[in-house]
């Protein structure tokens, strides 16, 4: 395969790219589909200024990585994280691409961020930062061509004030330039918890493949208590499974007895972090990934299961709430070891973006659905995507992350084929 210059570099992105050329070799991918595919189309690189409360003017760093539009407008989201960087924002936006792929919507991937961490920042600084940064990619984003959302560090909020500043410029309200807003502004029922409901429903289609019964004696570990990880956590306790141990960046708890959700949100919005919490015993969030489960979910950040760890995993079933918790290293152990069902991120996390397709489509038809009816939309997407990466697994002799990427890039790459290259 021909190499191109590589801007991106990073450990994330060369793993990201790595596993692509993996997969595109097995599935003797077209080799001008492959050399347009291993790198984004287009990238932006913004300084961003803005204000603190204390009148000092901070200057940071944001980006806006679009991969793929092959299928239709860009969408992914933005992270407010101190180490985001091209690389990382690059292999999210090459994951967006997969993963609007395997579930078979009209979307293509991008991702973006700021390196900064919002949670020293008052809501005014968070405010005037996010304005900023939406004013500096004002032109690379839009309803029709490329969809921001939330993703680590960034919320409801963040998108209403997005929404605000880009239509604001416009001179009327465009609610479809970003997903994952307030409901009162255009957002979808059903969008908050999407992608820890997303990943419950792979975990119970796993499951079902494996013949694990998802009752009261199935012990659940998830690293990372936000969006993702809190929405996970509360639908495994729903659907009658016995949340064991939950963490955060300050630490986890375990109690073998089951945590109870509702109490450790309540302490959460008191202190804003797990630490302290006193319904369990304190553990690290390396020792959360060992713990002894049956669902282990790790909801977090990248590159936490590497291979000093991923011998000593005790659950049968791994679904990746995070984007790229696992190294190549370590997944290379765990297809080894064979004992570990996984559900590969591409897949386990794309409930998020699912209803991020809902609500574009919801805001574009000025259309509102009932949550009841989103959720069961989700239920058809995911478990059919989850079905069709399966039976790929299964007729290609492959693990399920091979399986999904193989999914992915067939779809992208006929459709490239047809669409031909311009000019
Ligand atoms: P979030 O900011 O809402 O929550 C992140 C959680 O991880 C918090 O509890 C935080 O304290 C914890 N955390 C941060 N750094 C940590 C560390 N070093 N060790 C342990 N825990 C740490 O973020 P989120 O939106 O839930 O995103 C989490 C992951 O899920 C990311 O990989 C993101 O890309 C992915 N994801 C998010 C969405 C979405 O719609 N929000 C969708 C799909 C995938």
């Amino acid at each position: 395969m021909k190499k191109t210059n590589n801007e991106w570099d990073g450990p994330f992105f060369k793993e990201t790219q790595s596993t692509f050329e993996r997969v595109a070799k097995a599935i003797s991918l077209d080799e001008n589909i492959a050399l347009r595919l291993r790198v984004p189309e287009r990238a932006l690189i913004v300084s961003v200024p803005f204000r603190m409360d204390s009148g000092k003017v901070e200057l940071v760093t944001g980006y806006r990585v679009q991969h793929n539009d092959t299928l239709g407008p860009y969408k992914g989201g933005l992270r407010y994280h101190p180490h985001v960087n091209l690389g990382e924002v690059a292999a999210l936006a090459m994951m967006m691409t997969w993963k609007s792929a395997i579930i078979g919507l009209p979307l293509g991937g991008a991702k973006g961020g700021v390196a900064i961490d919002p949670i020293p920042l008052s809501r005014q600084e968070l405010q005037r930062l996010t304005r900023r940064f939406t004013i500096e990619i004002l032109n690379f984003i839009g309803p029709d061509s490329d969809v921001p959302a939330p993703d680590m560090g960034t919320n409801e909020q963040v998108m209403a004030w997005i929404m605000d500043t880009y239509s604001q410029q416009k001179g009327h309200s465009v609610p479809g330039v970003v997903t994952g807003k307030p409901i009162d502004i255009g957002g979808s029922l059903g969008r908050k918890e999407a992608p820890g409901r997303g990943v419950v429903y792979t975990i119970i289609s796993a499951a079902e493949k494996i013949k694990m019964r998802l009752d009261s004696k199935i012990r659940v570990a998830v690293q990372g208590f936000g969006q993702v990880g809190a929405a996970a956590a509360r639908k495994m306790e729903k659907i009658g499974c016995k949340v064991v141990a939950v963490s955060d960046v300050s630490g986890g708890v375990y109690n073998a007895n089951g945590l109870r959700y509702d109490s450790m949100m309540a302490y959460l919005a008191q202190n804003k972090v797990l630490r302290g919490y006193p319904e369990g015993d304190f553990i690290t969030n390396e020792q959360l990934l060992e713990i002894d489960c049956d669902v282990l979910i790790p909801a977090a950040i990248e590159r936490v299961i590497h291979k000093d760890n991923a011998r000593k995993l005790k659950c049968k079933i791994l679904a990746e709430g995070a984007n790229g918790p696992t190294t190549n290293e370590a997944d290379h152990i765990i297809r080894d070891r064979g004992d570990i069902f996984v559900v590969p991120d591409v897949l386990a996390n794309a409930g998020g973006v699912v209803v991020s397709y809902f609500e574009w489509v919801q805001d574009l038809q000025n259309l509102f659905w009932k949550e009841k009816e989103i959720n069961h939309r989700l239920w058809e997407m995911m478990s059919d995507a989850f079905e069709k990466v399966y039976t790929t697994s299964q007729k290609e002799k492959v693990d399920m992350r091979t399986a999904a990427l193989m999914v992915a890039i067939r779809k992208i790459s006929t459709s490239m084929l047809t669409r031909g290259l311009y000019p």
